[in-house]
């Protein structure tokens, strides 16, 4: 067994500094380890947790934390972990006898400050699981750390100067579990996840919102899909926002009516098998012979054309001038219902249901793009969380990617 090899090395490292110091650190080849031992000098005062006056030592207990492997090399520190009489705080009738805070490691940790940021780190790239396996440490472990620095950051995270809100919902497994997610689409940030997708979500929102300093009041536009439950959610928790229906979900009702038709259609025209992407994507988007394909089809005085049609000529609704937009709308909504193409019409009548908050795009310019970007990331936090087990985990690690928060931690 070698001795003192890196007796300065972790102190460096370890930002070990007066009263402690790196007594010594053995190495075991054999049982691939390296043992770190720190350890206050005698008689050294250290400072009271609440208070912060300095005391002797009262008692110690010998402790043992995971640390960063070095060299592939699983790393513990030990140390003997103080309690000390603090004078001021038995005179101030709040107890005398208080554990030292150690500056390695958070209290009641199993692992070091740095450990904990590395696997903060390894979480934000890999599934939990996969880091578990690379660290030697059970996953619930992992969750632990996770949930702390998370709950921690967002315990100290500033809301006040949101004033544009973007609603939606993202499934978090196959069956019928959905998570609501709330950014601010301003400062593209995620403020809030919580599992559902009903009014009491956005109800769950404005109390977390409130806890973290942010005006309800304040808040002067909220996007979101046209689910009765957002919108019954939002008048009632920010009844002085506008509201405004995001374009891509709009845009999504036409695109799924036209595909309605196409479907019911394909029976007796079996040409338009497999065609459900033609008709779905932007126009400049399909490649020459998708193009030229499609076209053929147009030609056909098929229904799932005028169904097409009707969809593009909807999408000009949003290159119109303010002042134009209402007029556009209204002459679109009498072309579409009278198609006879039933999936159209259902589309349209629920377009003039919700054509205020439509419209109110013109004023607002606000979408949920923020949250149909954030989405491409969430399903990659749904495989980073892979075997998450609950929402609360997925949640959890939606923060770490979406939140921008602080987590304080070493570098
Ligand atoms: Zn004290």
């Amino acid at each position: 067994m070698l001795r003192n090899p890196g007796v300065e090395l972790f102190t460096k490292t370890l930002g070990i500094a007066e009263p402690w110091f790196v007594r010594k650190v053995e190495f075991s080849h054999e049982n691939r380890r390296l043992d770190v031992y720190v350890d206050f000098r005698r008689g050294a005062k250290l400072a009271c947790p609440i208070c912060g006056a300095e005391s002797g030592v009262y008692d110690t207990t010998e402790r043992v934390w995971r640390h960063l492997d070095c060299f592939q090399y699983a790393t513990y520190l030990h140390a003997r972990q103080p309690r000390i009489w603090c004078h001021s705080c038995t005179r101030a009738g709040h107890g005398g006898v208080k554990t030292v805070a150690l500056p390695w490691v958070r209290p009641e940790a199993h692992f070091t400050l740095y450990f904990e940021a590395y696997v903060l780190a390894l979480a934000q790239e890999m599934p939990v699981l996969a880091v578990a396996r690379l660290v030697g440490e059970s996953d619930d472990r992992i969750w632990t750390i996770i949930h702390h620095y998370v709950d921690e950051a967002r315990s100290k995270a500033d809301f006040s100067d949101t004033t544009k809100l973007a609603v939606d919902e993202t499934a978090a497994t196959r069956g019928h579990n959905y998570v609501t997610v709330v950014a601010d689409s301003e400062h593209k940030k995620v403020l809030f996840a919580t599992p559902g997708r009903g009014a009491e979500t956005i109800t769950e929102f404005r109390k977390d919102f409130v806890a973290h300093n942010g005006n309800p009041d304040r808040i002067e536009t909220v996007s979101c899909d046209m689910s009765p439950a957002y919108i019954h959610g939002v008048q009632q928790e920010f009844p002085n926002a506008k509201l405004t229906f995001d374009k891509f979900h709009v845009s999504k009702l036409l695109g799924d009516a036209v595909d309605e038709v196409r479907r019911a259609e394909q029976k007796k025209q079996p040409e338009l098998k497999r065609t459900r992407y033609l008709w779905l994507m932007n126009p400049n988007r399909l490649k020459d012979e998708q193009k030229s394909w499609l076209s053929t089809l147009s030609r056909q005085n098929l229904k799932t054309a005028k169904a097409y049609q009707l969809r593009l000529n909807f999408a000009q609704l949003w290159e119109q001038p303010k002042e134009f937009a209402k007029a556009f709308l209204d002459k679109w909504y009498f072309w579409a219902t009278h198609s006879r193409l039933e999936p159209v019409i259902r589309a349209a009548k629920t377009i003039r249901k919700h054509q205020a908050g439509i419209l109110s795009w013109f004023d607002t310019h606000v979408n949920n793009a923020i949250l149909e970007s954030m989405n491409s990331l969430i399903q990659a936090a749904k495989h980073r969380a892979k075997g998450y087990r609950t929402t609360r985990n997925l949640i959890a690690v939606i923060y770490p990617l979406l939140g921008k928060l602080d987590f304080n931690l070493p570098t």
